[in-house]
C-alpha cells in the first residue's frame, strides 16, 4: 500500500495538469478503487488533491513540512541515492540501522530516514541532539570498489554535498569546518558520521554508511541544550523560514549522487577540491588543531587531493592533518 501511495503522490507532482484515475491505473498497475483508496487517504493527510470529473486528480498543495516515506519518495529525483528508503518515526540511531541493512544485502543508496533518533550518534562516541518534527536523520549506504585507505574522503564529499544542496534550498550561505561539519554564520547546523565495515580479511570494504543530521526547524536557541546553544543553530533560525524537509533531503541525496560520481571516477577530490576550499571555514586565517596528541595553531592553507587539512606551523613547516581523531576550532571561537 504505501508504494502504491508514493508512486501515484510521484505521479501527481510531477505532472502538471491533471491526471486521470484510469491514467493511474495503467501506469500503476492497479485497481481504480485501489488509486481512490489511496486519494482518499492522501486528503485525510492533508493534501489537496482536487478531482474533476472526467479530468482527474490534480495536487494542489502538500502539508507544510509533511515529513513521511511517501512524501520523500515522491520528491526524489535520482537514480540510486534513496532509491530504497526507510523511513521511521523514531529510532535510536539511524546508522546503525543501515548497517543492519547493509549486513543484510541492501543495495549500494539504500537510505534509511527518521523523524527523531533516541541515540543519535558523533564522532568519537559523542551523541547528536535529535529531536522530533525538527530536523533531517539520513544515513546512506554506499558500497565502493576503492581500498579502505580511500573511504575518510566520503566524509567530506557528503560535507559539500549537503553544504551545496542546504545553499540552493535555503540561498544561506554555508561553510565547512573540516572535515564534516556545516556551519551557518559561524554556527553548527550539520553533523556528519561515516562508519566503515570490512571484509573479514580486512582488506576491502564491505560498505560504508555515511550519517547525516541536519538542523532544520528549530525555531529558537532555546531548543538546544544548555551547553550547545553557543555553537549550534537551525536553517529557519539563520534564514527566518521554515522549510521542508522532505524538499531538502531529496536535493541533499542529488547532490551527493552527482559528487560521489564525480569522486569515484579518480577516486580523490580534485573534481571537487576547488568547491569544498570555497567553502572551507577559516581558511588563511589560524586555526586550533585539537589533536589528542597534542594541541598546536596553524595557518589552515586548504585540502588535499585526499582530504587532509593543510596547516602552515608557525614555525613554517607545512602538516597535513588526518581527520579521525582531530578537531579543528577557530582561534577565537568554534569556527
Ligand atoms: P566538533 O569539531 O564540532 O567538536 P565533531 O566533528 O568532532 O565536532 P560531531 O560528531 O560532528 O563532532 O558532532 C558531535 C558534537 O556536535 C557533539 O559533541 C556536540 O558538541 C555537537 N552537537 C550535538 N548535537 C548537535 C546538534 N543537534 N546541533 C549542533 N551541534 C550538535
Amino acid at each position: 500500500m504505501k508504494t502504491d501511495k508514493s508512486d501515484i503522490l510521484t505521479c501527481l507532482r510531477n505532472s502538471e495538469d491533471y491526471v486521470s484515475g484510469q491514467q493511474l491505473c495503467d501506469r500503476l498497475g492497479v485497481s481504480r478503487t485501489a488509486v481512490w483508496k489511496v486519494i482518499n487517504q492522501l486528503k485525510e493527510e492533508g493534501y489537496r488533491i482536487e478531482s474533476v470529473p472526467s479530468r482527474g486528480y490534480r495536487l494542489v498543495e502538500s502539508p507544510a513540512d509533511m515529513y513521511s516515506e511517501s512524501e520523500i519518495v515522491s520528491r526524489l529525483h535520482t537514480k540510486w541515492a534513496g532509491k530504497r528508503l526507510v523511513f521511521f518515526e523514531s529510532t535510536g540511531s539511524t546508522n546503525p540501522d543501515a548497517k543492519r541493512l547493509a549486513e543484510e544485502g541492501a543495495p549500494h543508496g539504500t537510505t534509511v530516514v527518521a523523524d527523531r533518533q533516541t541515540a543519535g550518534k558523533g564522532r568519537r562516541g559523542r551523541s547528536w541532539e535529535s529531536p522530533a518534527g525538527r530536523a533531517i536523520y539520513f544515513t546512506i549506504v554506499v558500497r565502493p570498489a576503492f581500498i579502505p585507505d580511500k573511504a575518510s574522503m566520503v566524509t567530506l564529499v557528503m560535507a559539500l554535498s549537503v553544504a551545496e544542496a542546504i545553499q540552493k534550498v535555503t540561498g544561506l550561505s554555508t561553510g565547512i569546518k573540516w572535515p564534516n561539519d556545516i556551519v551557518v554564520n559561524g554556527k553548527k547546523v550539520v553533523g556528519i558520521l561515516t562508519e566503515m565495515s570490512m571484509t573479514p580479511e580486512m582488506n576491502e570494504i564491505q560498505f560504508l554508511v555515511a550519517g547525516v543530521g541536519v538542523n532544520v526547524n528549530q525555531e529558537s536557541g532555546e531548543e538546544f541544550s544548555e551547553e550547545l546553544r553557543k555553537t549550534a543553530t537551525s536553517l529557519k533560525i539563520e534564514s527566518g523560514r521554515q522549510l521542508d524537509r522532505a524538499e531538502l533531503l531529496a536535493e541533499i541525496l542529488a547532490q551527493f549522487e552527482e559528487n560521489y560520481g564525480t569522486f569515484e571516477r579518480m577516486v580523490n577530490l580534485s573534481g571537487l577540491r576547488e568547491r569544498y576550499e570555497s567553502r572551507l571555514a577559516g581558511r588563511n586565517a589560524v586555526v586550533r588543531v585539537l589533536d589528542p596528541a597534542g594541541e598546536y595553531t596553524g595557518i589552515s592553507r586548504g585540502i588535499t587531493e585526499t582530504g587532509e587539512l593543510i596547516v602552515e606551523k608557525e614555525t613554517g613547516e607545512t602538516v597535513l592533518v588526518y581527520a579521525g581523531e582531530v578537531s579543528v576550532r577557530g582561534l577565537y571561537g568554534y569556527v
